[in-house]
């Protein structure tokens, strides 16, 4: 092999080299992995996540110092009478070395997306999504220049900004729901050069997001026994069992992987029903009723993703049976005490997702579900708001089209995104 990595897919074995791929060419229903030639962790002396470059599914890097970080707890791990808690922080903490300024780990996926895109020169990204996951995408495009079209809900614009002016953001409201922008963002990269940013599917997002797991067990110096984090789409769970995986591969780490302790929010918690049904498919007359209503109720947003990569192969319904895993159904209540508990031990305000996770951890240190020795790294996948408020600019993405629920990429609003691709003219700075 003398690419520094293949695609494979675990579906019919095959392997094959990437094209900004993101299904396996043979149509099996599975996730494609990266397999890198080097089957030993090598750092490189490089900004935030390109330290991890070598597990990378890209050839360069970019210039943004925002990596994970990893500590050992004092206060949390006190409180809950662990004596080797590691928490991985991704967000804005300039005191520990987080700089993630839009303060959640969306960041470790949208920079080696947005480079594996541009290497592969497969063209202009698109995202649907108004949460996290769309601001890190304008974050990175107000950072590299990289141009990117962002759908999302009207009601939902207000929560994408960036710390840096975003001139090639391509930012369309839809007057609907979160379905109807889902809907126009898909007609939308039937435009030639526009291409999904393909959510699970896209193993650039998935080894970014894995590099929270390389973070912490070079940090501990081992893998954990178990890794906490909530889910919505549970893509960061699966990307935590390959980064398991390749580490154990390495030889120096250990030989287990870590049981994942995956977390979602009441009463939306579709994974969690299936699993305790032990189901590989999601019903949703049973897993998630009256979704709707339920979604209105929950504290952490971003965990209330309704179509999660469960049982494909390869996916979260794999990841937790290989590794032994374990769902918890968080209500708001504990995550909101959650989240002052860790405010005060630890000193940083969360993401209401992070919360969720760090309720999981206290439920499983009350009822014995991890030992108090056990090697613990707890994903803090969002924080700092308070303090990149207090510390950073912010600007708000301005709408470039506005569109109606149901209208079609046609006609003048067609001619309205080509013209706006056509003015980038695709000149990304490194
Ligand atoms: C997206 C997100 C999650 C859930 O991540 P998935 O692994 O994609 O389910 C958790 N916390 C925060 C802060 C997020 O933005
Ligand atoms: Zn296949």
């Amino acid at each position: 092999m003398r690419e520094k990595y293949l695609l494979h897919c675990p579906g019919c074995g095959r392997p094959f080299p990437d094209r900004y791929t993101l299904d396996c060419p043979s149509g099996c229903n599975a996730l494609l992995r990266t397999i890198y030639r080097e089957p030993r962790l090598v750092l490189r002396d490089l900004p935030g996540v390109f330290r991890y470059s070598s597990w990378l599914p890209i050839e360069g890097h970019l210039r943004i110092d925002a990596g994970p970080v990893s500590y050992a707890s004092t206060g949390l791990a006190r409180e809950l009478g662990l004596s080797n808690l590691t928490i991985t922080f991704s967000g804005y903490w300039p005191e520990r070395g987080g700089r993630m300024e839009t303060c959640s780990f969306k960041e470790l996926e949208a920079q080696p997306t947005v480079l594996r895109l541009r290497e592969k020169g497969a063209g202009v990204l698109q995202i649907s999504s108004a949460g996290n996951t769309g601001r890190a995408f304008c974050q990175v495009s107000a950072l590299t220049g990289a141009p990117v079209v962002v759908v999302v809900p009207s009601s939902a614009a207000d929560r994408l900004w960036t710390t840096a002016p975003s001139p090639n953001v391509c930012l369309i409201t839809v007057d609907g729901d979160y379905s109807d922008s889902i809907a126009f963002g898909r007609d939308v990269c039937s435009i030639p050069g526009v291409v999904p940013e393909g959510g699970a599917k896209n193993v650039a997002r998935r080894d970014g997001m894995g590099t929270v797991v390389l973070d912490g067990t070079l940090f501990a110096g081992r893998l954990p026994d178990a890794y906490f984090q909530a889910v919505g789409s549970g893509t960061g769970g699966i990307a935590a069992w390959e980064a398991a995986d390749r580490l154990i591969a390495d030889g120096r780490f250990g030989t287990r992987l870590p049981a994942l302790h995956l977390s979602q929010n009441l009463p939306f918690v579709p994974m969690v029903r299936a699993w305790e049904a032990g189901r590989r498919e999601i019903v949703p007359e049973e897993d998630m009723p009256d979704a709707e209503a339920s979604i209105e109720r929950v504290f952490a947003g971003v965990l209330t993703n309704r179509h999660p990569p469960w049982g494909v192969r390869g996916g979260v319904y794999d990841a937790l049976a290989a590794s032994g895993g374990r769902m918890y159904a968080v209500s708001n209540d504990e995550a909101r005490s959650a989240a002052r508990l860790f405010e005060a031990t630890e000193e940083i305000d969360l993401d209401p997702a992070a919360a969720v996770a760090v309720a999981s951890l206290l439920r499983a240190a009350e009822e014995g579900f991890v030992e108090p020795g056990e090697h613990i790294l707890l994903n803090v996948t969002g924080g700092g708001y308070q303090r990149a408020a207090e510390d950073l600019d912010r600007y708000p993405v301005e709408p470039y089209l506005r569109v109606g629920a149901g209208e079609a990429v046609a006609g003048d609003v067609r001619d309205g995104i080509t013209s706006w691709l056509a003015g980038q003219g695709v000149a990304i700075r490194a």
